[in-house]
This record gives C-alpha cells, sequence and structure tokens, in this order.
C-alpha cells in the first residue's frame, strides 16, 4: 500500500512553482492543497474513515500503488496530507531538496512513533538531563523495559559526550532539545552534528520551543526533527498534534509504518486547526519574541528575581550561540523566586493576566512551575542540578500588550 504513503511527499506543492524563494511568512500563508475548478478555497476537513472506489480495478490500481489516493483513515487523509506538506515545506525552506512529514496524535507520539521506528533492543540512545517531563519519562519507563538503553548525560560537554561515544556500544540516536525546557539552555547543534556524524550516528531534535520560523534543523545536518505541534504551530490551544520531520524516502516509509500500525495517526479535525494556526505563526511568533525579550529584561532589573533564564538576554550564557543558530530567541523564559517555593506560590496565585497551566505556546501568556509539575518524576537532586528549584517559574509570554504582562508581573511580584 504505498499509495497513501507516496502523496506525504509532495511538498512539491510549494517549492516546484516559479516561487522557490518564497519567504516563511508566504508559505504559512499559502492554501495550496490540491483544488479542481470550484472547489473549497480552504482546505476542507476530509471526515471518513475510509475512501471507496468505483471498481474493483480502481482499487486495485491504488492498493498496489499505480494510482494515487486513500485507503483508510489510519493510513492517511487528504486533509492531514495537506498539512503534512506544508509544514515539510516550510522545514525545507532553505534546501534544494524536499523533507518528509508525518502528523501524529501528539508530540509524545511523535517522539514514541520515531524511537520505535529507529530502535531496536540492545540499541542505546544518548541523550540529556533537562527534556521535556515526558520525554524523559517515556525513555525511562516504557523504553528502558523494551530493551532500549539509555544514557543521560550533558550534552553541552561535547569532549564527554565523545568519551562516552567511543566507550559504549551500539550507539544509535542521540536526542535533545535546544532551547531545553524548563532552563533554555542551548546546545552547538552544528558541533553536536558534526561530532555525531564522525561516529555514524543520528541525531534527533525536539524543535517545539522554536518551530521552523526561528531554528530549522535539518539546514545544521540534524537527521530527525520532532514537533509537539500542539504549542506554537498550532497557537491556540484547541487540538493536540505532533509532527516527525525526516529526510529521505526509506525513513518516511518506515516512520509512517510504525504511525499506522501503532495507530498513532493524527485526525483530519486537529490536522485543520493546526493548518488554520500555521497561517499566522510567523506574525504571532515575531510579538512572542519581542514581548518574551521585554519581559526578561523586566524580571532581571528586578530585586526579586535571582536570575533569568533567556537566550536573548546578553547576559546570558547561551546569547552568541542562540544569536547564531536561531532566527530569534523565542517565547519562552524561565525566571528563579529568591524566596523558593513560598515565594512562587506567592508569585503565581498574584498574577491576574497569566494563568496557571501545563502548556506552553497559546497566544495567552501561561505559567507553570516545573518542580511540582512537569518535572515532579524527576529525581529532586537531578532536578537541582539542572536549575529547576523550587522557586523557578516557567513562562510562556503571550502575545497580549507587553505593558499589561509587565505591569500584572510587577503586581505579583510585589
Ligand atoms: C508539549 C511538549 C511535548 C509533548 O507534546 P504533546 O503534544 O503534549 O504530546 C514534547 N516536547 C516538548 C518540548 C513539549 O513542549
Amino acid at each position: 500500500m504505498s499509495s497513501d504513503f507516496s502523496k506525504v511527499k509532495a511538498v512539491k506543492d510549494y517549492k516546484n512553482t516559479d516561487m522557490t524563494k518564497i519567504k516563511m511568512d508566504t508559505l504559512c500563508a499559502m492554501e495550496k492543497h490540491s483544488k479542481e475548478n470550484g472547489s473549497a478555497h480552504i482546505l476542507p476537513i476530509n471526515a471518513s474513515s475510509a475512501f471507496s472506489y468505483n471498481s474493483l480495478e480502481a482499487s486495485i490500481e491504488v492498493f498496489t500503488g499505480q494510482q494515487e489516493g486513500f485507503v483508510y483513515g489510519r493510513y492517511g487523509n487528504p486533509t492531514i496530507t495537506a498539512v503534512e506538506n506544508k509544514l515539510a515545506a516550510m522545514e525545507a525552506l532553505n534546501l534544494e531538496d524536499d523533507l518528509y512529514c508525518t502528523l501524529t496524535s501528539s508530540g509524545m507520539s511523535a517522539i514514541a512513533t520515531l524511537l520505535i521506528s529507529q530502535l531496536k533492543a540492545g540499541d542505546r540512545i544518548i541523550t540529556q538531563y533537562n527534556l521535556y517531563g515526558g520525554t524523559t519519562e517515556l525513555l525511562k519507563s516504557i523504553l528502558s523495559k523494551q530493551g532500549i538503553h539509555i544514557s543521560f548525560c550533558d550534552l553541552e560537554d561535547l569532549d564527554g559526550l565523545e568519551k562516552k561515544l567511543i566507550a559504549e556500544k551500539n550507539v544509535k540516536l542521540i536526542y535533545f532539545e535546544s532551547p531545553s525546557n524548563p532552563t533554555l539552555n542551548c546546545l552547538d547543534i552544528k558541533s553536536l552534528v558534526d561530532l555525531a556524524k564522525k561516529y555514524g550516528i543520528d541525531t534527533v531534535m525536539d524543535n517545539t520551543f522554536c518551530t521552523p520560523y526561528l531554528q530549522r534543523g535539518i539546514e545544521m545536518g540534524i537527521d530527525f526533527i520532532i514537533y509537539s505541534t500542539t504549542k506554537f504551530l498550532n497557537g491556540h490551544g484547541n487540538a493536540l498534534t505532533g509532527a516527525i520531520i525526516c529526510k529521505n524516502e526509506a525513513e518516511q516509509k518506515s516512520i509512517w509504518n510504525h504511525m499506522k500500525l501503532l495507530g498513532s495517526n493524527c485526525n483530519p479535525f486537529d490536522a485543520w486547526l493546526l493548518h488554520n494556526g500555521i497561517k499566522t505563526l510567523p506574525l504571532r511568533m515575531d510579538k512572542h519574541c519581542s514581548n518574551a525579550m521585554a519581559l526578561a529584561e523586566f524580571l532581571e532589573s528586578r530585586d526579586e528575581v535571582l536570575k533569568v533564564n533567556y537566550p536573548g538576554l546578553n547576559s546570558n550564557k547561551y546569547h552568541k550561540l542562540a544569536t547564531r543558530q536561531m532566527d530569534h530567541f523565542g517565547a519562552m523564559l524561565s525566571f528563579e523566586l529568591k524566596g523558593g517555593l513560598e515565594a512562587a506560590k506567592k508569585f503565581m496565585n498574584a498574577c491576574q493576566l497569566a494563568t496557571i497551566t501545563s502548556t506552553l505556546g497559546n497566544v495567552d501568556t501561561l505559567l507553570l512551575h516545573p518542580a511540582t509539575s512537569s518535572h515532579l518524576n524527576i529525581d529532586p537532586e537531578i532536578r537541582k542540578a539542572n536549575g529547576i528549584t523550587d522557586g523557578l517559574v516557567r513562562v510562556s509570554v503571550g502575545i497580549e500588550n507587553i505593558g499589561d504582562i509587565k505591569a500584572d508581573f510587577k503586581r505579583a511580584l510585589e
């Protein structure tokens, strides 16, 4: 059944036009799903669990891959394919070649589907301590039970990593986030990729915080990109979706096959909401980033605050690196209050505009206390060693008026 699969790679819709030099904001705004005369201008939601044929001959042609067409909703759906093509085209903006995208039911299912497709019992994956909490748990409590070995290490220490790559057997993947959650540490992506390539190891980056608008990892040599498209790509907090980007047809086929058999497929309505969100991604991200910069500077000036983690700040350890590999510094920041858990409670309870919630990437400003939520199940010692202290508050800075956000934070700090 190569038929559904062959549809998923048609980034050509966007790129093989005489508009090869279009910019990201143009690409995001485009409605370019396949159209016939008089059909819907806006991508329709194909709410159908299966697709039908006029004859057995036509069915055979689709099933054997001689004709393009859809078969069954878990394998592929025209709405989902259109969104996959758009995301693949965004990631491939500055590349000559097509990329491939598979949408999944959530960011976690994208991570699980990719890792299961790439790893088998006996293989080893090397990753960092400060990952999205769910990813750490997936590795520790599910993949390790399947006989996959996991090494957590400091990926900023490339010499230490190289020693590990020499010492450890069967290392198949290096998995990372940059900037990472919740302390916004950045990794030197190009150097990390070069080191991995030297030892023939593939790299995976979760690029959820940046989106392709701010950072495109395939351009830097990364093999697989993961998105929780639930976050900034959707932008409105109304659907759960995930995405896996890869570079070649063989990888895509394997990922698609795993998605199909694990049943980790996206649903057409959530894919459609994602498609809607993507149209305004560049507008939203510009405002998110400028607001985050202003809020970071404000927090840095306050006596109640011990430390602000935001790569856009001159004082930030990762500022130069982030300037090199990101187009802007993003909407995520975290800051440490001097008074620990009590101060975090007081501050978060006093905010009237910003909301306490366990997500990020919406248009409104969101607060999270990592030590008692997303990182609750991480060993407290490891938590502390990675800067996830009891006084740490994570902020997903929204697109509200920056004066209003600052006023809310000022009042809550006081
Ligand atoms: C939210 C998130 C995930 C998980 O995505 P879901 O869509 O919630 O499954 C993975 N990685 C990062 C960085 C995230 O923020």
